[in-house]
């Protein structure tokens, strides 16, 4: 692939010495001017293919000093998923206030093919399970969690100040010869070193905090808020706590209540009342999300009767007022009637018949 090496500050515009600030501004600037959404020429979509370049590199501490130290040789360790993994540009131009334009930028601007950005940020996924009854009144619950962070004493390195040396496998170059042999030719093909992953430099003396790793395990421990009316599935994100730099996203999972179903807001308790209630009518206490309820059973009250208690559903998600509960009825028959029970069932019985046939 053919190369033009143009310098990456001349690219933005920019002094050697500016700081981040400036290059983050200079980079919007001419990102509205050439962003193929906006610019149609395909001159503009070239230019913006070195804009994010020059962007992806200066606006990274290590790639930047190693540019500012060796120009582009400096790079040539790094594959274009290196270059371009450092950069979310989904979240900078939501930060600049034009986030469509960051959706799918690099995979425009390189034929469609996925530029796998091959960050380390990491999006961690939590799922928080609660009660029901914890969602009908919103609640605060607190989470403890394990990440990944980089290093606070080597900066992610994983060595002490000092202990970084040339990688002897490639001499400090990052690449070696592989020589392969197929049929009767051999190939020499030039592959990153896997001593040093194509650095060109290894770590002599490990940093005591992290013993070579780069990064260190956290203990987070952070306060969610499930506001009145969530339901399985409500996700809360927590910007910047996934790993280095990625999100957290807690997803709710609302636990089965023993009693109450839950559809949309409403909540279904399924109830047994006696048959002489249920002929007769009359008040019955029901289990509320809130507490006991009182209900009144009409006269002749069926099994399958839905008794609507309003108001006392789960609340609607941020939109003020609840659902409702439905109490079903089944008529429970007695099956322990003494033989007076029976006696009086069957004077009734005869009482009804004297009746039906007048
Ligand atoms: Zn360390
Ligand atoms: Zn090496």
């Amino acid at each position: 692939m053919e190369k033009d090496y143009r310098d990456y500050y001349e690219v933005l515009s920019i002094p050697r010495d500016a700081d981040d600030a400036q290059i983050k501004r200079a980079y919007r600037n001419l990102a509205l001017k050439y962003h193929p959404d906006r610019n149609p020429d395909i001159n503009a979509s070239r230019e913006m293919k070195d804009i994010n370049e020059a962007y992806a590199v200066l606006s990274d501490r290590e790639k930047r000093r190693r540019y500012d130290l060796y120009g582009h040789a400096g790079l040539e360790g790094y594959t274009m998923e290196d270059i371009f993994g450092g950069v979310d540009f989904q979240d900078l131009f939501r930060e600049f206030g034009l986030g469509d334009l960051g959706f799918g930028l690099l995979d425009s601007l390189f034929g469609g093919r996925r530029t796998k950005t091959r960050s380390n940020r990491v999006d961690l996924k939590f799922e928080l399970t609660v009660d029901l009854t914890e969602v009908a009144e919103g609640a605060e619950k607190k989470i403890d969690m394990t990440r990944e962070e980089e290093c606070p004493v080597c900066h992610g390195k994983g060595a002490k100040k000092g202990g970084i040396g040339r990688c002897d496998r490639c001499h400090g170059t990052g690449q070696i010869v592989r020589k392969q042999r197929l049929g009767w030719s051999i190939f020499q093909q030039v592959i990153p070193c896997p001593s040093c992953q194509g650095r060109g430099e290894v770590i002599i003396d490990a940093c005591d905090k992290c013993q070579g790793r780069g990064k260190i395990e956290v203990q987070r421990s952070l306060s969610v808020h499930i506001p009145p009316g969530a339901d399985s599935g409500y996700t809360i994100r927590f910007k910047g706590e996934g790993e280095n730099g990625g999100d957290l996203y807690v997803v709710l999972k609302v636990r089965e209540h023993p009693l109450f179903e839950r559809r949309g807001d409403d909540i279904y308790l399924q109830k047994e009342v006696d048959m002489i209630c249920a002929a007769l009518g009359g008040e019955i206490e029901v289990e509320g999300l809130r507490g006991k309820l009182k209900v009144q059973v009409p006269e002749g009250a069926q099994t399958g009767a839905a008794l609507t208690i309003y108001g006392e559903g789960i609340p609607h998600l941020g939109r003020g007022g609840c659902g409702d509960e439905y109490v079903i009825l089944r008529v429970a028959i007695p099956t322990d009637l003494s033989p007076e029970g029976k006696d009086i069932l069957r004077q009734f019985e005869s009482l009804r018949k004297k009746a039906a046939k007048v």
